[in-house]
């Protein structure tokens, strides 16, 4: 596949920020998202890992398979839903991203919550969920409450003047880890967002 990161499409002022990154420079494509943008809901991961980099689309590795299987089982689709992350290019090694990372990277997610304007907005994971419980300001999640704590409590957040339900999720790949004791969680927890989005007697 063929690198996006010279797309002209891409030439916006959240997508410069990004492109002054380590992290741009050292990944194969920009990592944007895929789903229905006109659908209700938004998920949120953490970053591009290896397999999500050189296709250029997120959660396409095993964390992205177990999602498919996920929402499945729970009657929906990516048909239902749009999927993003909080950093647009893989960090090297996967480790974890950096706070000027999240800084340079999430002006583009915040575009794209603006231009989606969605009802429910699904944190999946520790990063994601932190981002959003500190309305954004990176230096203030470390004070925040783990995905343990918060999973399936939908709160209503205010960002950048999008308003929105913010309903934390389990990380798919956290979940191939503990299938047994995190997948009923999940399942309830997305019970919570058909809700939200008045879905309640889809599966
Ligand atoms: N994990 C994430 O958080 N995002 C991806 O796109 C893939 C794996």
């Amino acid at each position: 596949m063929e690198s996006n990161k010279k797309s002209p499409e891409f030439n916006f002022l959240e997508a410069a920020l990004v492109k002054r990154t380590e992290l741009f420079r050292e990944c194969i494509n920009i990592v944007v998202g895929k789903g229905n943008f006109n659908s209700d809901i938004l998920f949120v991961g953490e970053a591009p890992g290896r397999n999500e980099d050189e296709q250029g689309l997120p959660f396409v590795g095993a964390a992205g398979k177990n999602l498919d299987k996920l929402l499945e089982n729970v009657g929906l689709s990516l048909e239902d839903i749009y999927v993003a992350n909080i950093l647009k290019c893989r960090p090297p090694m996967n480790r974890d991203p950096l706070p000027e990372e999240i800084r340079a990277h999430t002006p583009w997610l915040l575009k794209q919550i603006k231009d989606m304007q969605p009802k429910v907005v699904c944190s999946l994971g520790n990063y994601a969920t932190k981002f959003f419980l500190s309305g954004g300001e990176v230096d203030k999640m470390k004070e925040q409450p783990g995905i343990t704590q918060v999973h399936g409590q939908p709160r209503e957040i205010e960002l950048d003047g999008v308003k929105f339900k913010l309903i934390p999720l389990f990380h798919p790949a956290a979940i191939i880890y503990n299938r047994t004791k995190l997948t009923p969680l999940w399942e309830a927890d997305m019970e919570i967002v058909k809700r939200e989005i008045g879905r309640n007697n889809l599966s």
